[in-house]
């Protein structure tokens, strides 16, 4: 099959690769699209992971059913699906919580091995989940970044009314925008460098974008000067959080979401956390039910793909494609097609 192997930070090679043997309980998908994740620039970039390489990154997988393992029952050839990546032991205190990220036997699919970018992937078949057939594949790429979405809004007890801010208009930062729209969450502000990308913002739900420098005045005002009930950080900057902090309302909650570099820390208030009763939270992949959720969400157009579609490249374009990150302006979401 043709794959593209990350053979070190910042190069792509085409190869012809064995397909996968779908081993006992997997099922293999033909790839139809996978989508490119703030994680593989990471990856991209030599920051995360690094250790794994050379390998076939992609984890933001949909395709069809093309065969399966012994013990697997209940699927059909063809069957359109998504793929949830995170791998869990399944037995472990934590897989049993759905924590898997937790799991000491962790693995995750186009992380930690062998992924989507590619034209076949295998993977467990209760991780391989049923998608209709009338959703677009250009859609259902969005499952898993929406699943690791739709798990901080968990995390963070997100609910009607309450105001958020969100720092960074990406991929990610919209699709947070659109999903606390859809909750119900108001005011939602998010702030972004980029002029483009607060458009897209707006068109994603926010009421109010703002640079960077804009928006605690944006937040305060917006807030009867309080501060946002739910401050989301999806850039993964130190000063970043920094600033995040500083816009939580007293008693409020961040949501530790952007990836920072390993290493990297934030200077916390002891007394001021105690006495304000604030909370912050990491979290960053969805996973169990959060990524059946997110089909749903998808599924009955709760959240609108469109925003994040468009920039598409073939397989066989991959390093092109993530050379010339994050796009040309308007380009939110770029997606490898097999
Ligand atoms: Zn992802
Ligand atoms: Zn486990």
């Amino acid at each position: 099959m043709k794959a593209a192997v990350l053979v070190e930070p910042g190069r792509f090679e085409l190869r012809e690769t064995a397909r996968p043997d779908p081993g006992p309980g997997e099922v293999m998908i033909k790839v139809d699209r996978a989508g490119i994740c703030g994680t593989d620039i990471h990856i991209f970039n030599g920051r995360y992971a690094a250790e794994n390489l050379p390998m076939i990154p992609g984890h933001e997988v949909t395709g069809r059913v093309d065969g399966w393992g012994a013990g697997v029952t209940g699927f059909s050839e063809g069957r359109r699906v998504v793929l949830d990546p995170n791998i869990g032991c399944g037995l472990c205190y934590w897989c049993l919580r759905n924590e898997i990220l937790n799991c000491p036997d962790m693995r995750q699919i186009g992380i930690t091995m062998d992924g989507g970018f590619a034209e076949y992937v295998a993977a467990p078949a209760r991780l391989v989940i049923p998608a209709p057939d009338e959703t677009p594949a250009e859609t259902l790429v969005l499952a898993e970044p929406l699943a690791c979405v739709v798990r901080a809004a968990r995390k963070a007890r997100a609910t009607f009314g309450q105001s958020v801010a969100i720092i960074g208009a990406g991929p990610i930062g919209n699709l947070h925008a659109q999903l606390m729209r859809t909750i119900g969450a108001a005011p939602i502000i998010v702030s972004d460098i980029g002029a483009d990308r607060r458009d897209k913002a707006l068109a994603c739900g926010a009421d109010i974008a703002a640079s960077p420098e804009e928006l605690p005045e944006a937040v305060f005002r917006a807030t009867d000067g309080r501060g946002a009930d739910i401050v989301i950080e999806s850039v993964g900057r130190p000063e970043l959080y920094a600033q995040a902090l500083g816009l939580m309302r007293k008693g409020g909650h961040l949501a530790v979401f952007g990836l920072a570099d390993a290493g990297e820390s934030l200077n916390i208030d002891i007394l001021r956390t105690i006495l304000e009763e604030n909370s912050l939270k990491g979290s960053v992949a969805g996973m169990g039910p959060d990524m059946r959720d997110a089909l749903t969400l998808l599924v009955h157009g709760r959240v609108d793909a469109s925003p994040f579609t468009g920039a598409d490249y073939p397989l066989s374009d991959i390093q092109d494609a993530f050379d010339s990150l994050p796009g040309r302006p308007g380009d939110l979401k770029t997606q490898i097609v097999m």
